[in-house]
């Protein structure tokens, strides 16, 4: 580069260096006997010597790694003695080596001339390590990709919307069920197995993305494989656009996420199954080692009772028919408290509702009286409005009256030292549900224990076990309900809904039956 030329230049040299110097490769001249007679800028450049100190030098020993050197000369002499060479007029890959000794592959391409009667070898170079090193990664990377691929089974494509070309790999044809190069490689053989409702999901989905010139999508659909089989497919697709903004390719991948599905579903399945075999066995535990603690003296009053009304019926006093009417009742209540254990008892062992329509008034106003009997003495008023639309549940009618006793008797408890008033409202929710709202004015809900209030044994009073609202919670949300409560402006409110039918019940729990 820039060296002066020699001043003993011959017309052969003087040629032959007009002729390197247009060359893009590095190009070197070489005598019959081996040694260098022109060499290019370009030479100059990749193998580190100027063109004056290459000049007259041996090529063998400038350029060509020491082991290859042999062959090379080799090669020369056969060639100027028998006229055969094998590189002659063809590109060979070499190897080459530079002043500093490093040894690289070159793309090398002779030809031969003759000027005044001497011949002369002209070669050209071309280093190709770096096309080299990007040819070995490109296949590293693109083995490891195959590899994740097949490991992971993705599906890969590469469509032309607008021609409806399409490509894709094996793995793909395997996802949609097919042997490989059984599945049409068309957009329309792949919209064929897409579901409808989905495919038009994803087609507005792709639409959207156009338009907002995303670079990237990622969508998911069922299909239906070759076998009939329903899949689950979650798909990323690049969005590459032409320079007038044009989409001209789709390159993306698949991937069948049914089995993680089915997974996800019956892992959560599960956790819901115990956390309410859990709740449920405290409940059931403690129902059923009540019922046994009360059937014990339920029956020893309803022995007393009997033994009452049979003296009251032996010997007459005055004013008995008022004690009879009494008994009459004291038993009822006795009867009802034995068919409620009875029902919780049985409901914890064996799950089972006897869900009817109930006419929600006429409910409501009869668990008031129960709960509210005494309360009404710490002026605890009631308000009951029930829309007439709202008027029939579907729910067990006995099971119902505990959740409402429940609610009533917080309630009330809550106004003990104030009074005030209790608001019972039932209106519609929705056309299958009914929605039934308790209000209180009285101190709110305990900050503490906001969060866990339907939570087993979890309490405030010092009388209190804390199980009220978590059986409140397991009636309603086996009756297909939900309930939960706020105390945002004072006072407390509780809510819970009910199916108005049975078969807003069947669509209200997928189980759709009411057995627990
Ligand atoms: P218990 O009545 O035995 O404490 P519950 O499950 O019925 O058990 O209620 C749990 C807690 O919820 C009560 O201790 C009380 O702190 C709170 N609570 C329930 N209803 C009300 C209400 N209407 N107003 C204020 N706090 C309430």
């Amino acid at each position: 580069v820039g060296e002066l030329p020699s001043p003993d230049l011959s017309a052969l040299d003087l040629s032959l260096r007009a002729i390197l110097s247009t060359a893009f490769d590095a190009a070197i001249a070489m005598r019959e006997d081996g040694s260098i007679a022109a060499w290019n800028h370009i030479a100059a450049r990749m193998f580190g010597w100027t063109s004056a100190e290459a000049s007259g030098r041996l090529l063998s020993e400038l350029i060509i790694p020491p082991e290859f050197r042999a062959r090379h000369e080799g090669s020369l002499h056969r060639y100027l003695r028998t006229g055969v060479a094998r590189s002659l007029g063809t590109h060979i890959e070499v190897s080459a080596m530079d002043r500093a000794g490093r040894a690289f592959p070159a793309l090398l391409s002779t030809s031969e001339l003759v000027h005044d009667g001497e011949r002369v070898f002209v070669g050209f170079i071309r280093d190709i390590s770096v096309q080299k090193q990007t040819e070995a990664k490109v296949a590293e990377v693109s083995e490891r990709l195959e590899l994740a691929v097949r490991a992971h089974s993705i599906g890969v494509f590469d469509a032309d919307p607008e021609t409806g070309a399409v490509h894709w790999n094996e793995e793909l044809e395997r996802i949609y069920g097919y042997e490989p190069g059984g599945f049409e490689r068309s957009l329309p053989a792949w919209r064929g197995h897409v579901f409808p409702e989905d495919l038009a999901r994803i087609d507005a989905e792709f639409e959207q993305a156009l338009r907002d010139r995303a670079s990237e999508l990622t969508y998911s659909y069922r299909m239906t494989r070759c076998d009939g089989a329903v899949r689950y497919i979650e798909g990323s697709t690049r969005l590459l656009y032409d320079g007038a903004g044009r989409q001209f390719r789709r390159v993306g991948v698949n991937i069948d996420v049914t089995d993680r599905k089915t997974v996800e579903a019956s892992l959560s399945e599960t956790q819901a199954e115990l956390i309410h075999v859990a709740r449920f066995n405290s409940l059931g535990a403690m129902a059923s080692s009540l019922g046994h603690e009360l059937n014990q003296p339920l029956q020893a009053v309803a022995n007393y009772i009997a033994a009452a009304e049979m003296a009251l019926y032996r010997k007459p006093v005055p004013g008995v028919e008022t004690a009879a009417e009494a008994l009459k009742l004291a038993s009822s209540g006795i009867e009802r408290a034995g068919e409620l254990i009875k029902r919780l008892r049985r409901m914890s062992s064996k799950g089972e509702m006897k869900p009817r329509r109930v006419d929600l008034a006429e409910l409501l106003t009869e668990s008031a009286s129960l709960a509210l009997h005494d309360a009404r003495l710490n002026r605890v008023a009631l308000d009951l409005a029930v829309e007439p639309e709202a008027d029939k549940v579907y729910a067990d009618p006995i099971l119902l009256q505990q959740v409402v006793f429940n609610l009533l008797r917080n309630a009330a408890e809550a106004m003990s030292s104030t009074g005030g008033k209790i608001i019972v409202r039932a209106s519609l929710k929705s056309a299958g549900e009914v929605m039934v709202e308790v209000e209180d004015s009285g101190p709110g809900l305990d900050a503490d224990i906001a969060s866990n209030l339907f939570t087993a044994f979890i309490s405030t009073k010092s009388d209190g076990m804390g199980v009220g609202l978590s059986i409140c919670r397991t009636i309603i949300e086996k009756s297909g309900g939900r309930i939960w409560a706020s105390s945002d402006q004072g006072g407390t409110s509780f809510f819970f809904t009910l199916p108005r039918t049975a078969r807003a019940l069947d669509r209200s729990t997928p189980a759709g039956s009411a057995a627990i």
